[in-house]
C-alpha cells in the first residue's frame, strides 16, 4: 500500500514489465543464465531462459543491455538502529529514531531489500521505522522488528555501573518472572523478533566471556515460550557449546555467531539443518581485531581481547559448519563504527577468504537462504514464477566480482514489491567490455 502523496507509480497501478536483455542469478544457480522476467503487480510472473521471448503486448519492456538480474539481498542480522561513533543509548529517541529512517535507506540503496531485526537500539525503534516502511512513507527493506538485545545482569549488553546512571542499549532482565513480563510486553508493542543473549562474549571479558553462559536455561525456556506462545521468531547472541545446544533445544530459528561449536553442538545442528540459520558475523570480528584502532581499539587491544583468536576459531568452526551443509549466511553486525551500515557485503570476500565458498555458494546464502531465515523460502530470495519482485540490476557479474554491492553506481536498479526503488540506471561497464569484445 502507498501513500498518496507518493509520486512514483505503485506496482498496484503500473502494467506489466518485462525485463529483457538480462543476465540471471536465480538464487541458486552456480552460473548466469541469460533470459527475460515479466514482473506483474509485486510479483514475477514469469522467467525465461535458453532463448525463450516472452509475449511483449501490453508490458513495459525494460532492455537491461546484458546487466545482471537478481534477487535483492536478504540481511539475517541486521542492526538497523546501531550507529556511531557516539554511546548509542545516549543519543536521545527523537534524532535515534530519524538516524534509523536513515539507515533504512541506506540498507536499501545498497541493494538488501530484506532484512530480520537483530536487536533494537532502544525499544520502538525497529517497530516505528518499520511500520513507516511498510506503510510506504520512507524507503526501506521489508523488515522483521526485533526488541533491543534481552540480556542477564552482567551479561553482554550490560555495561551498567553502581552508582553511575547512565542509558545503555540493551533490556535487563533476571529470572523467568522477570522475562516473562519482557517478552510478553514486546510482543504487544508488535516486534516480530525477540533476542536473547545467552552467551558472554569477548567485549566484556570482565564480567562474563565468550566460553561462559549468561542465561540460565529457565530462563531461555521461559523467553521461547512466550515468544513461540505469541507468533514470534527469536535469534540469539550464543558463540559457545552450551549456548547453541540450548538455542537448539528451545527452537531458536536465528543462531548468531556460534564460533565456538564443539562436535556435539556440530553434530546436533547438522541434525536440525532446516530449522536453524547461523550468522557468524565474522566482518566485525574481523574489523574489530584490524580496523578499529581509531576507535580506541587498536590491533594490540583487540588481540589481548581474543579477537585474533576468535577469527581463527571462528573460520574453522564455519568450515566445518559448512562441509556439514549448515546454513551459514553473510552479513550481520554492521552499524558499529567501524563497520558503517552499506559496508555489508564486505562480508563475501571474508566468506571467500576466509571460509572457502564459492561465489554462488556466498550469493544463494545471501539470497535464497536469507529468505529461508527470514521466514519467506517461498516468497522471497529467487527469481522464480510466483516470488516476490525484490530484484536488483548489476553492472557486471556477482559471481565474478564479488565487491559489486559496495558500490552504488555498479548497482543499476532497485525493486521492492514491485516498486522501483532505483528506476534503470545507464549500464557502462558492461556495455564497454561488450564493445571491446
Ligand atoms: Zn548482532
Amino acid at each position: 500500500m502507498m501513500h498518496a502523496d507518493q509520486p512514483a507509480l505503485s506496482a498496484e497501478k503500473r502494467g506489466p514489465i518485462l525485463f529483457t536483455n538480462v543476465r540471471i542469478f536465480d538464487g541458486t544457480a552456480k552460473a548466469l543464465s541469460a533470459g527475460e522476467v515479466l514482473i506483474q503487480g509485486n510479483r514475477i510472473k514469469k522467467v525465461a531462459t535458453g532463448g525463450e521471448k516472452l509475449p511483449r503486448a501490453s508490458a513495459e519492456v525494460v532492455d537491461g543491455g546484458g546487466a545482471t538480474l537478481m534477487p535483492g539481498l536478504i540481511n539475517a542480522h541486521c542492526h538497523m538502529s546501531y550507529t556511531g561513533p557516539q554511546n548509542m543509548g545516549h543519543i536521545p529517541p527523537e534524532e535515534h529514531t530519524l538516524i534509523t529512517a536513515r539507515q533504512a535507506k541506506i540498507i536499501l540503496d545498497h541493494g538488501m531489500t530484506a532484512a530480520v531485526g537483530a536487536g533494537s537500539a532502544k525499544p520502538r525503534l525497529d517497530i516505528a521505522v518499520r511500520n513507516e516502511i511498510n506503510a510506504g512513507y520512507i524507503p526501506g527493506p521489508r523488515y522483521l522488528a526485533a526488541t533491543p538485545e534481552i540480556t542477564v545482569t552482567g551479561g553482554l549488553g550490560d555495561s551498567r555501573q553502581l552508582h553511575m546512571h547512565h542509558n545503555e542499549l540493551a533490556h535487563y532482565f533476571d529470572g523467568p518472572h522477570e522475562l516473562r513480563r519482557i517478552v510478553r510486553e514486546y510482543c504487544r508493542e508488535g516486534v516480530d523478533v525477540v533476542k536473547l543473549m545467552i552467551s558472554g562474549d569477548h567485549l566484556i571479558p570482565n564480567f562474563c566471556d565468550a566460553d561462559q553462559t549468561a542465561m540460565d536455561e529457565d530462563e531461555v525456556a521461559v523467553g521461547t515460550h512466550i515468544a513461540h506462545q505469541r507468533g514470534r521468531t527469536l535469534n540469539c547472541h550464543a558463540r559457545n557449546p552450551e549456548s547453541i545446544k540450548r538455542a537448539i533445544k528451545y527452537g531458536i530459528q536465528r543462531i548468531y555467531h556460534a564460533t565456538l561449536a564443539d562436535e556435539e553442538s556440530l553434530d546436533l545442528l547438522e541434525a536440525n539443518k532446516d530449522k536453524h540459520w547461523i550468522v557468524p558475523a565474522l566482518g566485525f570480528t574481523y574489523a574489530t581485531a584490524y580496523e578499529a584502532g581509531d576507535f580506541g581499539i587498536s590491533p594490540a587491544t583487540a588481540e589481548k581481547w581474543g579477537f585474533v583468536d576468535e577469527l581463527a576459531k571462528g573460520a574453522e568452526t564455519m568450515k566445518k559448519m559448512h562441509k556439514r551443509g549448515i546454513r551459514i549466511l553473510p552479513f550481520g553486525d554492521y552499524g558499529f563504527p567501524w563497520t558503517p551500515h552499506g559496508t555489508d557485503t564486505r562480508d563475501f570476500r571474508h566468506f571467500q577468504k576466509m571460509l572457502g565458498f564459492k561465489p554462488y555458494e556466498i550469493l544463494r546464502a545471501a539470497t535464497a537462504y536469507g529468505a529461508e531465515a527470514f521466514g519467506k523460502p517461498n516468497e522471497l530470495g529467487q527469481v522464480k514464477a510466483g516470488y516476490l519482485a525484490d530484484l536488483v540490476m548489476l553492472d557486471g557479474n556477482p559471481l565474478e566480482d564479488l565487491d559489486l554491492f559496495l558500490d552504488q553506481a555498479n548497482i543499476l536498479m532497485i525493486m521492492k514489491d514491485g516498486d522501483f526503488h532505483k528506476a534503470l540506471q545507464p549500464i557502462r561497464k558492461v556495455r564497454a567490455r561488450q564493445a571491446a569484445e
